[in-house]
């Protein structure tokens, strides 16, 4: 039998789409990369092809870890498979915001599609899920309950550093001068949109908005972003699993 699919080897996570022949997601999965990117990918393709009798499996690999795939078919980047995954979910998308573990990236897409300019940010963890994660553990809260807690309190504290680590310095910092956990913890939140903001106006803001990647699921960042450039931003359906869409629908595209 034939199918596509798609494998995304993130910094943070790794992720896969399998689409059959009439290009329906069939099963999908996400599980952290871990040391072995390459183990990894073939624990993943294992997972979702299930002994389901896939003679003809075509494979795309994308992500940061995509060279690490040696039984795909093809490599392809990760702006192009984002892209991709969403324009297939939401045709009217004209920009994506994808804001991954260890970088952000902002593509503006043509009317059919196509890429047509982008900018990235993976020099600094200060706006990628990387912070989230870093103040989450220091204060021993779920990186998916951030978001919960600035929605009690919207009132976010100006986190002035540009760098995580002296961020983090800063929160411990402005929490032992008596500041309240949730306004410090509503500043980071909004730290971290200011800088996909910054790509945003960069690349120049095309609505409707889409927001994929992990960070797509906190809804107080997507609404300090939507607030910021002043247009919609929708989070996409399945947001971590966008890019793995696209490297699936690329490799069906391949036959
Ligand atoms: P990558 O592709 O770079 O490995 P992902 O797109 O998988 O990254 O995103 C991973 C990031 O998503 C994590 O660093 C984490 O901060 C964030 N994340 C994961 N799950 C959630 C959640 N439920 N709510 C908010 N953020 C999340």
């Amino acid at each position: 039998m034939t199918f596509s699919l798609g494998l995304d080897i993130g910094s943070t996570t790794s992720k896969a789409v399998l689409l059959d022949a009439g290009r329906s997601i069939v099963a999908s999965r996400i599980v952290p990369t871990g040391a072995n990117g390459r183990a990894a990918a073939a624990a993943l393709r294992d997972a979702v092809v299930d002994g389901r009798p896939a003679d003809d499996l075509r494979v795309v690999s994308t992500g940061y870890g995509r060279a690490l795939v040696e039984f795909a078919d093809r490599a392809v980047t990760e702006i192009t498979c984002h892209g991709r995954g969403v324009r297939f979910q939401h045709p009217d998308a004209a920009m994506v915001v994808d804001m991954g573990g260890q970088d952000s990236k902002v593509i503006r897409l043509d009317s059919d599609g196509r890429v047509e300019d982008f900018s990235m940010n993976d020099r600094c963890a200060a706006g990628t899920g990387s912070f989230l994660d870093v103040i989450a553990a220091r204060f021993h809260l779920k990186v998916e309950d951030l978001a919960n807690i600035y929605l009690e309190n919207p009132t976010p504290f100006d986190i002035s550093s540009t760098c995580v680590v002296f961020a983090e310095t800063e929160v411990v910092s402005l929490l032992s001068q008596g500041h309240a956990l949730n306004d410090v913890l509503a500043g980071v939140q909004r730290a971290i949109a200011k800088r996909v903001v910054t790509l945003i106006k960069h690349v120049g803001v095309a609505p409707p908005v889409y927001f994929s990647g992990g960070v797509a699921q906190n809804e107080t960042i997507r609404r300090e972003i939507e607030a910021a450039v002043a247009v919609p931003v929708v989070r996409a359906r399945d947001p971590q699993l966008a890019g793995a869409l696209g490297a699936a629908l690329i490799a069906a595209e391949s036959r």
